[in-house]
């Protein structure tokens, strides 16, 4: 009798112990669960924040897009009539190459007609022989320069031309015994 009344309240005591342990079990899985819940409500919350922080900062991108699309045009525009500009700047550049080679060719055209003036004696009225005779006397049409006191003969230019300068052609500055500046070569 005793064993049998022993057996009953343990049996009694381990069912009470055991639906406490599982209430227990079962308190804190919900317990757990629900917080688990709370923390992913908590998170879903916070998301959709973000998105409508978001969504807040796509529609202010897009309204500064809109915003800047006239400057946009304005600076495209600009572009256009820069580039305009420069392709008529260009045309003008190549207008004025063209007018500088032309005035080169002139320039010297007279320069050649200058020299020949300086060694044939002044006879400038004839300006069609002028580049003939300049090629045939090339040697004799070239002007150097002698000083009062020296023997050399000069280039344009050159220092020791300070005090004095003669301009005669180099023939004659070779027949009057003259000779090459060893500074200048003459
Ligand atoms: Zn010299």
């Amino acid at each position: 009798m005793d064993g049998k009344k022993f057996d009953k309240n343990t049996l009694k005591t381990l069912v009470i112990a055991a639906s406490l342990l599982l209430n227990c079990i079962l308190g804190g899985a919900s317990y757990t669960y629900y917080h688990h819940l709370a923390e992913q409500m908590n998170e879903t919350a916070s998301l959709q924040s973000q998105v409508s922080h978001l969504e807040d900062s796509v529609s202010d991108l897009q309204a500064q897009a809109d915003e800047s699309q006239p400057a946009i045009d304005d600076l495209k525009a600009q572009v256009a009539s820069l580039t305009e500009e420069k392709n008529g700047l260009q045309t003008q550049v190549d207008t004025l190459t063209s007018q500088k080679a032309d005035l080169q060719n002139q320039v010297d055209t007279l320069k050649a007609g200058a020299s020949s003036g300086s060694s044939s004696g002044g006879s400038s009225s004839d300006s069609s022989s002028v580049p003939a005779a300049y090629s045939s006397s090339d040697d004799q049409s070239e002007t150097v320069y002698v000083t009062d006191t020296g023997s050399k003969y000069h280039s344009a230019g050159c220092r020791y031309l300070k005090k004095s300068q003669i301009p005669m052609s180099l023939s004659e500055a070779k027949r009057q015994g003259y000779t090459a500046c060893s500074v200048c070569g003459g």
